[in-house]
């Protein structure tokens, strides 16, 4: 099914929300004020596949990483930069339970989606990626899963949670090297029904991808063929 996004985004995206998320002056776009706006907008060229940084390749190229060994997912749609002042308000959200941020970032996400989406198949549901029980209960929430809701809402898709389990408790993987993320997060998933064909899985941050990789590699064992990548941060 495919969805005119742009009409619904449209009406949807509150244009004036309050107070800016970062610096708590009047907001005037997406919950933002003009100048925290433009300091976390993603500038540059960016892989069309894993969403890394390209330096001066063509717009719309591929990474080499990507052409040398593409990962599980087809496509990563960021919102901005993991960089301060964004690095700061997402530890905010997730530590200090600064949940506003979720609504601003998501919504700038839903930009980036409008933009991609115009004249493309929408996924058919979202999943936010799970966190452990443990994790959890120490946190009290996953923000994953509250970016997955804020997006179900605002794009009108159906929202598919606990059907992508974390069953593995991995440790904190900051200051991780890439391998040693994999290593840690190997059976960390598991996947208890059947999915649709086309999912977006959403995380908060993406950093090396070793979460989302492993993730993808379980749904893809139950229905999906493909999957698409949003997330509010990517370094
Ligand atoms: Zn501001
Ligand atoms: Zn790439």
């Amino acid at each position: 099914m495919v969805y005119n996004l742009f009409s619904i985004v449209r009406e949807n995206t509150p244009q004036f929300t309050g107070n800016c998320s970062l610096c708590g002056l009047n907001a005037e776009h997406l919950g933002f004020c003009a100048p925290c706006l433009s300091a976390v907008q993603r500038q540059g060229q960016y892989c069309q596949q894993c969403g890394n940084s390209l330096g001066k390749q063509p717009f719309g190229a591929t990474c080499g990483q990507c052409l040398k060994k593409p990962p599980r997912y087809q496509k990563l749609i960021a919102a901005t930069h993991y960089e301060f002042p964004v690095s700061h308000a997402i530890s905010e959200m997730k530590f200090e339970k600064q949940l506003h941020h979720i609504r601003s970032f998501s919504n700038l996400l839903i930009e980036e989606i409008n933009d991609h989406y115009q004249d493309k198949e929408l996924p058919q549901a979202i999943v936010p990626i799970p966190l452990h029980s443990n994790r959890l209960r120490e946190r009290g929430f996953n923000q994953s899963q509250l970016i997955a809701k804020h997006l179900t809402r605002k794009l009108q898709l159906p929202l598919l949670d606990h059907v992508l389990l974390r069953v593995k408790d991995t440790p904190h993987q900051i200051g991780l090297k890439a391998i040693e993320r994999r290593k840690n997060l190997k059976r960390a998933f598991a996947v208890k029904q059947s999915m649709p064909r086309h999912i977006a899985l959403v995380d908060d941050v993406v950093t090396t991808g070793s979460t989302i990789q492993e993730a993808s590699k379980q749904c893809l064992k139950h229905g999906v063929e493909r999957i698409d990548v949003w997330c509010l941060a990517k370094t």
